[in-house]
């Protein structure tokens, strides 16, 4: 063999040994890749299922604090703190009068007020929301002056708001049932949210918005709130910080209906906008309409969005809405159909006057039946989570336009949820 063909020889086998070499720590990297993207699957995946059961177990102990500390019946409270908010919006800030710990409540929810007012037969039952999230201190809920309707100025205003800012006073003693309603924000989600309030229709959406600022703002909130002027906004100084703190999280969108907002000093954390809230200025404005919809509001703006919002193509599923009144019982598809199934030729009686009437289906529920035949129904929240106008049936079946937080004893109906399935006696 020659020297040249021994040194090519020797190259070989060095290049050989070389890339046996090479291959051997590339097979042996890529085993210890896969391996590693294996470890890390199963760790996301582990990871996930203890998110998931930290998740469900929160979720259990709320429930189970709440169960433990709610109540029955009515329970006192005291009026720790009055504060005028300016556009004839109160706050009442309450302590439970027992000392003990209050049961945490959903961000949207209401507490029920039964009022004594002087010279009244019986206690005034009202639904406020609760303006702030669960807080240990106690509640607050932000109570609107309800003046006289426009057209009958002659009218009395409305009896239990004026008296709230008249007449009660910190350290006064009320009488409250516990927390309800359905109209809530899930917080164990992180789907982003749209809030959308006309006037006094704010308190439950800085409710959510607490709840979400509390958890670090892990979903995207856009609220836009819609007032006719400045006089009319409250708390904007506390929804102006929230937004100042996190801009990229918190969208803040005021729409003023009668008002040149250029007369408006400019301010970075506020978007304002010379209009009212509607769905045209959503996709105007909002990335999609891929959101969550929670709307509170006068009717005429609860109906508009509602409707736009459908034609917009979001699914029935994301709008929730509550109406400061009856109307967010009758709204529902369900409850149209529940309505519309309820027959003409049906007899409502009512047991204590011995009065039988033709049902009238576009009274939409028993107590506005009976209210309209001046029969009294004492009625408090007017969307089946009070229990006030609880009412025997002597005879019949009744049909409900959706189904009650807590479904009274057999043989009585929440009356303002109700329609008559079949002829009915009422004692009433
Ligand atoms: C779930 C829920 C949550 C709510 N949350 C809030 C909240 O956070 N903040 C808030 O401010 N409100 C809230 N409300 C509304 C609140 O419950 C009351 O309905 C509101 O305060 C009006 O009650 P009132 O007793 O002052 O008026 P009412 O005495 O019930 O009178 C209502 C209207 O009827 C008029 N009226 C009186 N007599 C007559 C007559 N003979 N003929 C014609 N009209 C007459 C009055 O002038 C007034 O305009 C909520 C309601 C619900 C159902």
């Amino acid at each position: 063999m020659t020297p040249g063909l021994v040194e090519a020889a020797v190259q070989l086998v060095g290049f050989l040994i070389v890339a046996f070499a090479f291959a051997e720590v590339g097979l042996a990297t890529a085993s210890r890749l896969r391996r590693f993207s294996y470890e890390k699957h199963s760790y996301d995946v582990s990871l996930e299922n203890l998110e998931e059961r930290l998740m469900t177990a929160r979720v259990r102990r709320v429930d189970r604090e709440r169960e433990s500390r709610s109540w029955n019946g009515i329970r006192k409270f005291r009026v720790a703190r009055k504060i005028d908010e300016g556009g004839d919006i109160t706050s009442f800030y309450l302590e439970a009068h027992d000392g003990k710990q209050i049961s945490s409540h959903q961000p949207g929810q209401f507490l029920t007020f039964s009022l004594k007012i002087p010279d009244q037969k019986r206690p005034e039952v009202r639904c406020y929301s609760l303006s702030d999230m669960s807080r240990p201190y106690g509640y607050r809920v932000s109570i609107k002056r309800v003046p006289p309707p426009r057209k009958q100025p002659d009218v009395p205003p409305g009896k239990v708001s004026n008296f709230m800012h008249d007449n009660v006073q910190e350290g006064d003693i009320l009488d409250c049932l516990a927390p309800g309603g359905d109209f809530f924000l899930d917080i164990t989600h992180s789907s982003p949210i749209v809030l959308i309030a006309g006037g006094i229709g704010l308190t439950p959406m800085v409710a959510m918005l607490n709840a979400v600022a509390e958890r670090g703002f892990d979903r995207e909130v856009w609220l836009y709130y819609g007032v006719r002027d400045v006089n009319e906004q409250v708390m904007v100084d506390h929804l102006t910080e929230v937004a100042r703190q996190n801009s990229e999280r918190f969208k803040f969108n005021m729409c003023y209906s009668g008002t040149d907002i250029s007369t408006l000093p400019p301010d970075p954390d506020i978007n304002r906008y010379g209009e009212r809230v509607s769905v045209d200025l959503f996709k105007r404005t909002l990335p999609s309409s891929n959101f969550d919809y929670y709307i509170c509001g006068p009717p005429p703006l609860m109906d508009s969005i509602t409707h736009d919002l459908r034609e917009w193509g979001v699914p029935d599923s994301s709008v929730h809405f509550e109406s400061f009144g009856p109307a967010s019982v009758t709204k529902t598809p369900k409850a149209e159909e529940v309505a519309a199934s309820a027959g003409t030729n049906l007899t409502v009686t009512f047991a204590k006057s011995g009065e039988e009437f033709q049902w009238d289906p576009a009274a939409g529920n028993i107590l506005a039946f009976a209210l309209d035949k001046d029969i009294d129904i004492a009625s408090g929240c007017r969307a089946g989570s009070c229990g006030t106008c609880v009412s025997a049936i002597k005879e019949g079946e009744i049909e409900y336009l959706k189904q009650p937080s807590q479904k009274p004893d057999d043989g009585s109906c929440l009356t303002c949820i109700s329609v008559p399935k079949t002829n009915i006696v009422i004692d009433a």
